[in-house]
């Protein structure tokens, strides 16, 4: 049995992670933890209930799980690296990236902004499709709900940045980002030449496009050394099975 502590339990992911992990026989929510004004605190969730610390509940879980708020990551690390546990970490849009992988060298810990199994293929694909299409102009559009803070996503960022390397450039790629009603997430890659137009479209139905992921992601870190994974890391030992 995996016990999972959540941080930002009360939000939308985490509310979607509290119905998905509750429907696997081989997890257990330990506890979650909010912001201290949250509505939640004090109750109960799962075998558990809602702190404001994850100090109140690191002994009892066996990984934490976050999707909360880019300035309370670091901290948050830090409390599971004292006492050894991994650490899964959703949130995005971090300014301290260096300071957090640091903790790599004393937990496994793994990074990915967006856990969707969709999206991760798209950027195994990638490298092989641009190879093929190097002549094509590139485009991406990303359109997310308007309550989303970062602008562009991390995932339309790392879609860039796959472009960047596997052309060997760093000329920017151009962006367009969308924020309206409650989108849950789209990306679209356009590669257009004077005669043809390839698109590629990812869609986020539901917030369990992300859910099922991190729940492969739960299974594989348990059993990790301390290192910074991936979700590349994650569905090819999970394809190797
Ligand atoms: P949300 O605003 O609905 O939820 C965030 C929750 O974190 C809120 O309940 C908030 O009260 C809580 N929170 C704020 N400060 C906290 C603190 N100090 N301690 C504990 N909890 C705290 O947002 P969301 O849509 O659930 O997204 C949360 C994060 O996850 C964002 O950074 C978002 O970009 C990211 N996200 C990542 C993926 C992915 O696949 N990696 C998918 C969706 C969202």
């Amino acid at each position: 049995m995996i016990r999972v502590v959540i941080v930002g339990i009360g939000g939308k992911m985490g509310q979607t992670l509290v119905a998905a992990l509750s429907k696997e026989v081989d997890m257990r929510i330990v506890g979650g933890v909010e912001c201290a004004t949250h509505p939640m605190l004090g109750s109960m969730i799962g075998e558990g209930r809602v702190y404001s610390d994850l100090n109140d509940v690191i002994d009892r879980c066996d990984v934490v799980v976050e999707f909360a708020s880019p300035e309370v990551t670091l901290k948050n690390i830090a409390i599971a690296a004292l006492k050894n546990k991994p650490f899964i970490c959703g949130t995005t849009a971090h300014n301290n990236l260096n300071e957090i992988y640091k903790f790599q060298f004393q937990i496994p810990l793994l990074m990915a902004a967006n856990f969707s199994i969709g999206i991760n293929a798209i950027y195994e694909l990638l490298p092989n499709l641009l190879k093929l299409l190097s002549d094509f102009d590139i485009e991406i559009i990303e359109e997310h709900h308007r309550h989303k803070k970062d602008m562009p996503s991390g995932t339309a960022k790392r879609i860039a940045e796959i472009i960047q390397e596997a052309k060997g450039t760093k000329e920017p790629l151009k962006i367009h980002s969308i924020r309206a009603g409650e989108i849950v997430g789209e990306h679209r890659l356009i590669f257009v030449s004077s005669g043809e137009r390839v698109e590629i479209m990812h869609q986020a139905i539901n917030r369990n496009a992300f859910a099922n992921g991190v729940i492969k992601a739960i299974h594989f870190i348990v059993n990790q050394k301390p290192g910074l994974y991936t979700m590349a890391d994650v569905l090819n030992s999970h394809n190797r099975k």
